[in-house]
């Protein structure tokens, strides 16, 4: 039957979402749920910065990509990575573009990811137990992180300078650690309390033991049997910790959530759901432009430090990239172009009150671009330009790419910020564009097969 006047109409003038599941042929559908696999993988293997680096340059190298420094030669077809102290990796290829006409392409995204970090002088023992005292880092909702299986991961660097490597809590057969929660029958009182308050941020400890030392004659039998135990694993004694960076982080692997395995739970979506797809965007996809993947650390605490995008070592980079290649850095960054690749809220028909449900990310309808993040009128916000908003847009279009627009909850609800306003200091035009999240920064996110896979999509878009 023919369509009426009316329908044909708004078919042309109306603008609609798609859900990429139902508008992806069989192939590409098929090829979401291949793509999912590898994820899940990664996601298993790289926990904390330093594990995704490590997973990242793993991913690199079997695809023929060599370390680079500051220094080497570089020509067109060169395929190399950048570590940044183990704890941030920028992959990049090499394009035949003029760098100063073309700029290079860069999508940034980071490898750290809300957790329980241990402090410098931790271990104690009380009533029979020994603990692990804690300070969170990142936004957590801290009462999310007690009562469930936690493992231990980190580096330690011994007293004569030798570093070792814990890992505690992911193979089959090892023991798990633990935040103790109280019982509903004596929690009449905290369940009374504001969430913020059912528990401590001092109360974040961590269970570690229970086994007394077989000495009659010492003092914390408990806490001496896990130093014992550490001391035959890593050679540590308890002044070790002061040169520690050790965290507890979820237990759990990567699921398919659901009957229909559309969806994927995780710890740590935000943000390697992004990472993953820059790094195989960069490794597997096609481009005649300069491309850079940029993994960095620190985004959830403000992007600060060393291994932060903040730092000067990207830009140097950057610039060392382009004094390769015999190119003007000025004149590169200004014709250069970033997604800033972060993950945004996912409209959750459960919370719908903080969400303005037309400018909110929709599960499924493909990566999400936010022009503008911050809070409070926008503020701390990149805020993208028309023009280059409409730029991406065109690219996306031209490759078929099922994307969305989003916004991080309805105005004054909230808001956050990523690392786009300091890629956009250096004179590069940048958005975000990244992948809805339902319970962002939990211990467990959730996210859509179909997202992923639109986000890799769009990446292999942008660098083209
Ligand atoms: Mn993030
Ligand atoms: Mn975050």
């Amino acid at each position: 039957m023919e369509k009426s006047k009316g329908q044909q109409l708004s078919d042309e003038l109306v603008y609609r979402k798609k859900n990429y599941f139902e508008v992806a042929s069989k192939d590409e559908r098929d090829a979401m749920f291949i793509y999912a696999e590898g994820y899940k993988a990664f996601l298993d293997a790289a926990k904390t910065e330093r594990e995704a680096c490590e997973a990242a340059v793993e991913i690199a190298k079997e695809a023929g990509f060599t370390e680079y420094r500051f220094g080497d030669r570089l020509r067109a077809g060169d395929k190399r990575y950048f570590i940044n102290r183990g704890k941030s990796v920028v992959v990049f290829r090499v394009g035949t573009k003029n760098p100063e006409k073309d700029g290079f392409r860069i999508i940034a995204s980071h490898i750290d990811a809300p957790r329980i970090d241990i402090k410098q002088n931790p271990l104690y023992e009380d009533s029979g137990m020994a603990y692990l005292k804690t300070h969170y880092y990142g936004g957590i909702k801290k009462y999310q992180w007690t009562a469930i299986p936690l493992a231990l991961h980190g580096t330690v660097v011994l007293a004569d300078g030798s570093k070792v490597t814990v890992k505690v809590g992911e193979a089959a057969g090892d023991p798990v650690f633990y935040i103790d929660d109280l019982l509903p029958h004596l929690g009449g009182e905290q369940m009374g309390a504001t969430a913020n308050k059912f528990i401590d941020g001092e109360q974040l400890n961590v269970l570690v033991g229970g086994l007394p030392y077989a000495d009659e004659e010492v003092s914390e039998k408990v806490k001496l049997s896990v130093l014992s135990v550490l001391n035959r694993d890593y050679g540590m004694c308890e002044e070790d910790f002061l040169s520690a960076e050790l965290c507890a982080v979820p237990a759990f692997g990567a699921r398919d959530v659901g009957f229909d395995r559309a969806l994927i739970g995780a710890y740590g979506h935000d943000d390697r759901v992004c990472a993953y797809p820059a790094l195989t965007a960069v490794v597997n996809g096609e481009s005649e432009h300069t491309v850079l993947a940029m993994l960095v650390d620190k985004e959830e605490i403000g992007s600060e430090g060393t291994t932060g995008i903040q730092c000067k070592v990207y830009e140097d980079l950057m610039e060392e990239i382009s004094i390769a290649l015999g190119a003007n850095f000025r004149k590169v960054r200004a014709a250069s172009k970033c997604l800033s690749s972060d993950v945004t809220a996912a409209y959750d028909p459960n919370f719908a009150g903080v969400y303005e449900k037309k400018n909110s990310a929709m599960i499924s309808c493909g990566t999400a671009m936010c022009k503008f993040t911050g809070a409070r009128g926008k503020s701390g916000s990149n805020d993208a330009s028309a023009e280059f908003v409409g730029e991406v847009r065109k690219m996306f279009a031209d490759a078929g790419v099922v994307w969305q627009t989003a916004e991080l909850g309805k105005v004054d609800a909230g808001g956050g910020g990523t690392v786009a306003k300091f890629v956009a200091q250096l004179n590069i035009d940048t958005v975000d564009l990244g992948v809805p999240v339902i319970s962002m920064h939990a211990p467990w996110e959730v996210i859509s097969k179909a997202d992923l896979y639109s986000n890799y999509k769009a990446f292999l878009a942008f660098m083209k």
